[in-house]
């Protein structure tokens, strides 16, 4: 099995879907340790990111995507999507189908994107604690031989175990980092949304719905920006 633009696709409509479902999960976790606006941030990105949805190679798609992310979200996330997304497209340039180490190709370039326009790395608190273990996973399947289908899954396990992983650790980048020893107990929001992201490539909802849990040790009350809408 391969990975054409018509994946590519429908997985950007998926992530696009459990982004506008989760939403408020995601603002709730941004008001624990952030601004209260994650949930709102990813949504109208990913509404922008369905507008203008369009390319007949894989790399043109993630293009698309990055264009949207970047110019319509302000705050970190969408810059920072944004680019994991362009250096994802540049990645798999020039191909029409994409085999597993392209996958894995793909997201560490969109990794190493990321960290470098964060001054980040993983441990820090962000989506870079979800990211990093779905490349390796990513990576480690690759070597094994190991099915798109089966390696994606894996990765979205190693994904959903990162996000789990930032529940104990003090932010170091981002608003979050402002709070210092207040943030311990808080799953991050950004891991959760790149959770869900891998989660998506997979096209299986009970694995959107675990990358979509929150495991903080305390709640946040519903604040300002949590609302029905
Ligand atoms: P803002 O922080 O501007 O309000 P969002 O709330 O949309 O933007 O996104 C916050 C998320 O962005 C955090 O949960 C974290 O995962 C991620 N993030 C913030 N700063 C960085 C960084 N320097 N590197 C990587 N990820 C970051
Ligand atoms: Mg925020």
């Amino acid at each position: 099995m391969s990975i054409g633009s018509e994946q590519i696709t429908a997985f950007v409509e998926r992530f696009a879907e459990a982004i506008a479902e989760h939403r408020r999960l995601l603002t709730r976790l941004d008001s624990a340790i952030g601004d209260a606006d994650h949930g709102d941030n990813m949504h109208r990105g990913m509404k922008a990111a369905l507008e203008r949805l369009d390319g007949d190679t894989p790399a043109a798609v993630l293009t698309s995507v990055a264009m949207a992310l970047v110019s319509k979200v302000g705050g970190a996330a969408g810059p920072l999507y944004g680019t994991g997304f362009l250096r994802a497209s540049k990645a798999v340039e020039g191909k029409d189908e994409l085999e597993l180490a392209d996958l894995a190709a793909a997201f560490d370039a969109a990794f190493k994107g990321v960290a470098q326009r964060g001054k980040s790395e993983r441990g820090q608190k962000t989506m870079l604690d979800a990211l990093g273990p779905a490349v390796d996973a990513l990576r480690a399947a690759d070597d094994d031989g190991t099915d798109i289908g089966d390696a994606l899954r894996s990765a979205a396990k190693a994904a959903d175990r990162g996000k789990r992983e930032t529940v104990p650790v003090q932010a170091q980048r981002g608003r979050a980092s402002y709070l210092g020893e207040r943030s311990i107990g808080h799953q991050d929001p950004g891991a959760t949304s790149t959770a869900m992201l891998i989660a998506c490539m997979t096209g299986d909802d009970d694995l959107v719905a675990a990358a979509a849990e929150d495991a903080s040790d305390k709640r946040a009350e519903d604040g300002p920006g949590v609302d029905d809408a």
